[in-house]
């Protein structure tokens, strides 16, 4: 019989937020009155995740920690991926499991976590959240000509959390490669990656707009 996993949360919450335009960090920003990355915090945990470590910026370490409870705020690093190392390197020795999750998708619901973890489970060594897209999708060249249309039916618009044997998560950051998602790292070693059905909720807040939508699913969800 296997050992029963430990499940832990790498919680990157680092970036600048310039988009939003909100003039700190992302993480900081409220959201029905409190802070995006209280958000996630309070929604991993609720899917059953204990071990979570914030990657946080550098300058904000104090004000995220205050916010964090449990969890160990780490400074996070320059790029996405570096502040994915960053967490990584101060995950428990225990845990074997490991979710990487955006705080910028701070109303990713915990049924989304138990959906990722559930396909762990079943054996799956890297799983990701993703949706069908809604509009045509047309590939473009440098000049923004129509090169083709994509068949849309073999494309997935992928969220976090992302779920993978924490084996294969630190062979994928290995030499420090650098990309969007983790999963793509996880490609890159030639290891197959699971998509089950994200959520939009996990939306990732970016631009005002987002954050006003984010309010008004604040305000529909069952208290
Ligand atoms: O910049 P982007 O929207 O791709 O950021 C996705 C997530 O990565 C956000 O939660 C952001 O806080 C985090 N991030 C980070 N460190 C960086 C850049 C982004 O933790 N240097």
């Amino acid at each position: 019989m296997s050992p029963p996993r430990r499940v832990g949360a790498l919680l990157v919450a680092a970036g600048s937020g310039e988009r939003l335009g909100a003039g700190q960090p992302k993480a900081l920003v409220c959201l029905g009155g409190r802070p995006l990355v209280v958000h996630a915090l309070e929604r991993l945990r609720a899917g059953g995740i204990t071990d979570v470590v914030v990657a946080a910026p550098a300058a904000q370490l104090a004000a995220v920690r205050a916010l964090a409870g449990d969890a160990v705020v780490v400074a996070g690093g320059a790029t996405r991926s570096a502040s994915v190392r960053a967490a990584l390197a101060a995950l428990p020795a225990g845990v074997d499991v490991v979710l990487v999750h955006d705080a910028a998708r701070a109303l990713a619901p915990a049924s989304l976590v138990t959906r990722v973890l559930a396909a762990l489970d079943g054996g799956a060594l890297a799983v990701v959240p993703g949706l069908a897209p809604a509009d045509t999708l047309k590939q473009v060249d440098d000049e923004g000509r129509v090169t083709a249309t994509v068949d849309r039916l073999h494309v997935r618009a992928v969220q976090t959390p992302q779920g993978f044997t924490r084996a294969v998560l630190e062979r994928a950051h290995a030499g420090e490669p650098e990309a969007t998602d983790d999963a793509a790292l996880v490609e890159a070693l030639g290891v197959p990656v699971v998509v089950v059905v994200g959520d939009h909720e996990a939306a990732k807040i970016t631009v005002a707009r987002d954050l006003a939508i984010a309010e008004l699913l604040l305000r529909t969800e069952p208290a």
